[in-house]
């Protein structure tokens, strides 16, 4: 007995194409990118202070919690003590995580994709960009992700 196997007709999407990433823009000729060179490691460096910070934060929290004897059903301080640490993870993350965009803002800075959204292609504003050096996308693009 043969058993016929009939293929389902392979669909051809479109899709996959379109999923592409468009190639990276240019960063605008008229943009100072020493300047921003700059004020991206200058950020770099207050990012990386603050993450040291709030590490050492954390080590302090963590010791001290070692060195009172744990109870937690007894002792009120148990619970301030996971509080505190859980708002330095937080401050942490928060930190690492803009530190990352900065880098990766440096990344671009470096390979002449700087400066340009993302989303539109136009070019940011370089007031914008001083207040936000790391920003990816224009105030209009950055306010239409925000909505979504
Ligand atoms: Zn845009």
């Amino acid at each position: 007995m043969t058993r016929k196997t009939t293929a389902a007709p392979r669909k051809t999407s479109t899709a996959a194409a379109a999923r592409v990433p468009a190639p990276k823009r240019p960063t605008p000729a008229d943009l100072d990118t020493a300047h921003f060179a700059e004020l991206l490691d200058e950020r770099i460096g207050q990012a990386r202070e603050k993450i040291a910070a709030v590490v050492a934060d954390i080590r302090e929290v963590t010791l001290a919690a070692k060195d009172t004897p744990a109870d937690d059903e007894h002792d009120p301080e148990g619970s301030t003590v996971s509080v505190e640490r859980n708002n330095e993870m937080a401050l942490l993350a928060a930190g690492e995580e803009s530190l990352i965009e900065l880098l990766d803002a440096r990344v671009r800075l470096d390979e002449g994709a700087y400066g340009v959204c993302e989303m539109c292609g136009n070019a940011i504003p370089s007031e914008r960009l001083e207040i936000r050096p790391e920003a990816r996308f224009c105030v209009t693009c950055a306010a239409a992700a925000r909505r979504r």
